[in-house]
């Protein structure tokens, strides 16, 4: 048995959806195709949330509270004109969705009585009725079970399609077999109860083929949950792991993991094979071929993983596994340097008010306020009295950060930097990268170098 993954880019329109047909008839055993959401769906959906909450709290909600036999004051007539703007900005956004899906559903299917027209409006309709309801306070609990339906709508076309095609197919809804916490938007895998569930959804008892979305599960009370943006190649592991598929390929419209992004770095390679170490690390520095949860799984199980083209198929890609050769970088598999940047990193650079050490007592507070934020540290070093970490920029985490942490610290954010990675360096490569750039920090190990440069 074996898992593909195809990213929305292969299922953005009617041809695409074709491609995937094609690609997935030519494996002639047991085969699981985990889908995402068609083309950037998931972008608008989110949206879509956003349009939809943020209306009803800044408007709605402050609108309806005022007894009806009160003719509103200014203020709430303002409320109400906003919320009524925000109610069809999202209804149109609704709209924009609905529209590029049936434009795919009606190049795929010519017969118009086709039951994917009923089952798309279905989902359509229950979108609409979400929107005509309060939503709870729980922003992230709005957010999963309306972005899922990117998904859960993509797999469905596909699935209808290939039946079509005489591909004959099994759709199943992931959230019944993958599980996890009620940390919404980010939460926690319920191993035990996912490895119990997913075999007995995917049982293969009628078709060879099984198709489910990725980037979806649900909480023990079968609340819907996100896996995080680009958490499909999560999922493909998570059923990989649970099924113990020979092994996973995940279709891109790249033919597979490079060396430097090709537009960065013009001479850029691909990597014919690599460690899970070396991916793990890689995905870890910024790589964002695959999803960085997505390496664990495999390697517990050494669960093969191939990244290939979906464009042209006939590559062979990369290939994710365990490798004994000796080769640069304990077992990396590698033999060239591998480039990695991460634009948009923000400096937090923190110091004690009263001179005292960062030690034991301070860091820990410090790192307990990044964990309550899910603040990521790209890099971080410190000294006597001041503590500096590079992380992402977020406009809704950081700034509560920032608060938090001026109250302890002196604070000072540095923004618009960026964060360069070298595995397998040599002083050449550092030195054609790097060059006299404006370095801010630089670290180095025997196997990487990384670098912190301003404007
Ligand atoms: N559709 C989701 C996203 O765009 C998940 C995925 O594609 O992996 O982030
Ligand atoms: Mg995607």
């Amino acid at each position: 048995m074996v898992i593909y993954k195809f990213g929305g880019a292969s299922v953005r329109n009617a041809d695409a959806v074709r491609n995937l047909a094609k690609i997935v008839s030519q494996y002639p055993r047991q085969l699981v195709i985990v889908v995402s959401a068609m083309g950037k769906t998931t972008t608008a959906l989110e949206e879509l949330v956003k349009l939809y909450v943020d209306g009803w709290f800044n408007a709605e909600g402050k609108a309806s509270r005022k007894p009806l036999t009160q003719a509103p004051d200014e203020s709430q007539i303002a409320d109400i004109e906003n919320w009524h703007h925000f109610k069809n900005r999202a209804f149109e956004k609704l709209e924009e969705i609905k529209n590029y899906h049936l434009e795919i559903v009606h190049d795929l299917f010519s017969d118009p009585k086709h039951q994917v027209y009923e089952d798309v409006d279905v989902y359509f309709s229950s979108l609409t009725g979400m929107l005509n309801s309060e939503p709870s306070t729980n922003y992230d609990y709005e957010y999963d079970r309306i972005v899922a339906f990117g998904e859960i709508i993509s797999t469905r076309i596909v699935s209808h399609y290939l039946n079509l095609e005489n591909i004959l197919n099994e759709w199943i809804d992931a959230r019944k077999c993958i599980k996890t916490t009620n940390f919404y938007r980010d939460p926690k895998i319920d191993w035990e109860s996912t490895s119990k569930l997913v075999p007995l959804g995917f049982h293969f008892k009628r078709t060879k083929i099984h198709i489910t979305q990725g980037f979806i599960g649900s909480t023990s009370d079968n609340h819907t949950t996100t896996l995080g943006r680009e958490g499909s190649d999560f999922s493909a592991a998570i059923l990989a792991f649970s099924l113990n598929a020979e092994y996973i390929t995940i279709w891109k419209d790249v033919d597979g993991v490079y060396n430097a992004d090709p537009k960065w770095i013009e001479k850029s390679e691909r990597l014919q094979k690599i460690s899970y170490h070396e991916a793990i690390e890689l995905t870890y520095y910024g790589a964002t071929v695959i999803h960085p949860k997505t390496i664990k799984p495999l390697q517990n199980k050494r669960i093969p993983l191939y990244v290939r083209s979906f464009i042209s198929p006939e590559n062979p890609g990369t290939l994710i596994h365990s490798f004994d050769a000796p080769n640069i970088g304990a077992n990396s598999g590698l033999t060239i340097p591998v480039f990695i940047r991460k634009p948009n990193q923000v400096m937090i650079s923190v110091k004690t008010f009263d001179f005292s050490f960062v030690a034991e007592d301070n860091l820990s507070l410090l790192f307990g306020l990044f964990a309550k934020y899910r603040v990521r540290t790209n890099l971080m070093q410190n000294s006597a009295i001041s503590f500096m970490a590079c992380v992402d920029y977020d406009a809704t985490k950081l700034p509560k950060l920032v608060r938090d942490l001026s109250s302890e610290f002196d604070v000072e954010v540095t923004e618009d930097l960026e964060l360069i990675t070298i595995r397998h360096f040599t002083p050449e490569v550092i030195e054609q990268i790097i060059g006299d750039k404006k370095i801010i920090i630089q670290q180095r190990s025997r196997v990487t170098a990384r670098f912190v440069l301003g404007k």
